[in-house]
């Protein structure tokens, strides 16, 4: 093979099963993403600082020894983030060394340049997107970007990808969407002819019993005055609260995983 495409890898995840794709899977988290999420769970893969530089014959050998487990299940690797997509290079080489009975998976955003999305077409047999809203203005407060790639990308799919192999995840974004904007989002996407799969990013635990006083509170520690939170508080400061804590959770539980090796940092930059 000539010029072997290097990427920055985060971590990699083992033995994963139903969540990121058919059978056993192996995550590969590929550092940096164009996104601000506000409840992102990687916020340290977002500047493309942390990672391991990997070739793809690097990654192929790394997991060369998942094949068993792959062999069995139909399973295969799931390229995750940070934004994988936009190394659509580091992919495509991927696919083309690797077993033939490896399944390849993607999360996604969508919001990439078009280019990367065609490169890709013909060599992932799941696309799993998260689109977050459809909705531009909900889109931008979440993300602080816009949304028109995310639209545009998912036109192309469905003119181009059997339906079957694209999974559209719509979360429910606590503080950002509602419940009837979940709705609208799946209305316009399974009109495109996509499955939909809805979750919520953060759930607001169930009251305890007795006092009343909501039991994540204890969570939160020092963070705010529990008494500040009560059902009828201000939309505004319960809006807080929920940014409190979730900074909370980013900070306890950085990266989501079993990450295999120490994550280095380094200026170098594969990002285009
Ligand atoms: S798309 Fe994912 S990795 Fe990027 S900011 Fe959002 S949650 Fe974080």
């Amino acid at each position: 093979m000539t010029n072997p495409i290097t990427a920055k890898i985060a971590g990699i995840s083992r033995l994963r099963m139903e969540t990121d794709g058919p059978g056993i899977r192996t995550l590969v988290h590929l550092s940096r993403c164009p996104l601000l999420c506000r409840y992102c769970l990687n916020p340290e893969l977002r500047s493309g600082r942390i990672g391991k530089p990997f070739t793809t014959e690097q990654l192929l050998k790394e997991l060369e020894c998942d094949d068993v487990y792959f062999r069995a299940s139909n399973g295969g690797v799931t390229f995750s983030g940070g934004e994988p997509a936009c190394r659509s290079d580091f992919i495509e080489q991927f696919r083309s060394i690797c077993p033939e009975h490896w399944t390849i998976a993607i999360e996604t955003s969508l919001n990439v340049l078009p280019e990367h999305v065609e490169q890709l077409a013909g060599c992932i047999d799941l696309w799993i997107v998260d689109i977050k809203d459809l909705d531009g203005e909900i889109y931008h407060e979440y993300t602080g970007v816009a949304n028109r790639r995310v639209l545009e990308n998912l036109r192309y799919l469905a003119e181009h990808v059997p339906k079957e192999r694209v999974l559209v995840r719509v979360p429910l974004i606590p503080w950002y969407n509602t419940p009837a904007d979940v709705q609208a989002s799946i209305k316009v996407v399974e009109e495109m002819g996509f499955k939909t799969e809805t979750f919520t990013y953060v759930t607001e635990p169930e009251q305890s019993p007795g006092d009343g006083k909501p039991e994540y509170i204890d969570l939160l520690g020092d963070l705010v005055d529990p008494k500040a939170i009560t059902d009828t508080h201000p939309e505004g400061e319960r809006k807080m609260f929920w940014k409190k804590f979730v900074e909370r959770i980013n900070q306890e539980m950085p990266l989501m995983g079993i990450i295999d090796f120490n994550m280095t940092e380094g200026d170098d930059n594969e990002w285009d």
